[in-house]
């Protein structure tokens, strides 16, 4: 029988360092961790760092059960490689917190940053992960939401899929809201600013689910899988609550019913 020494600790150190200690599965992250051998060591009899990956007690025991197979392991290990060296811890945290909501159902959910909190987030916006859902003048903050191809990115790093860093730049244009079409700024002519505001924020973060949710003939109507439909007063009302008037938010209301009465979060069908 052949003891087998301790993971050298600077070794160890860096393996704890690359999962930042916490547990390498995306969506566990629990502490403690501990060091394992993604191959055995029986079989490898050696300490390296590309076998080395940090788990919590559970996932280990996973693991060593088969119940999370070892080539799982190895895409984790490799993604958490490409994700230390493309993206900040800050970022990295944003990604690990819509792995979870991707797996609870909740990755339509925005995030809100201080305003000028896009540059925290820079990197997941220039490849198209985030995007900034357009910021409003009453308030002082941003918001960002998981675009279709962050979503994508997202699902295979909970899936233990390679994740494609060379990710397509997506042109994102920070402040123009969507508009649904070229005379939308004429009908805007004379309306109060807060109307306005009102409008460009809903065009911002909604569309007609004529944009591209899947309509089924049969039924005779669209298939909501990712949210919604949405009511554009409601919408407006729990965003704005008591900071604006019945009044403005009727007549935004009104405007918006030109185009459609359902919503749909922009992209996401
Ligand atoms: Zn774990």
């Amino acid at each position: 029988m052949s003891a087998r020494p301790d993971v050298p600790a600077e070794l160890r150190r860096r393996v704890l360092v690359e999962a930042g200690h916490r547990c390498a599965i995306p969506t566990c992250r629990q502490i403690p961790v501990d060091v394992h051998h993604i191959r055995e060591w029986s079989k490898v009899k050696r300490h390296d760092f590309d076998n080395l990956i940090a788990l919590c007690p559970t996932c280990h025991r996973r693991c060593k059960d088969k119940d999370i197979d070892g080539l799982a392991v190895r895409q984790y290990k490799l993604n958490l490689g490409l994700l230390n060296s493309r993206y900040s811890e800050f970022e990295r945290r944003i990604l690990e917190l819509y792995g979870r909501r991707v797996v609870d159902g909740t990755h339509t959910a925005l995030i809100t940053l201080p305003k000028h909190g896009d540059l925290f987030v820079l990197h997941l916006v220039q490849d198209g992960l985030l995007t900034d859902v357009g910021a409003f003048e009453y308030d002082h903050h941003i918001e960002l939401r998981l675009t279709p191809h962050g979503l994508d990115y997202v699902r295979k790093l909970v899936g233990a899929e390679p994740v494609d860093i060379e990710a397509e730049p997506v042109a994102i244009e920070l402040d123009e809201p969507q508009y649904p079409d070229d005379d939308f700024e004429d009908r805007l002519a004379g309306e109060r600013q807060a109307v306005i505001d009102l409008c460009r924020w809903f065009f911002s973060r909604y569309e007609d689910p004529a944009q591209g949710v899947p309509y089924d003939g049969g039924e005779g109507s669209y298939q909501y899988t990712c949210g919604g439909p949405y009511d554009a007063e409601e919408v407006l009302r729990d965003a704005f609550g008591d900071t604006v008037s019945d009044a403005d938010f009727d007549r935004a209301t009104k405007i918006i019913a030109n185009y459609s009465t359902d919503w749909v979060e922009i992209g996401l069908y």
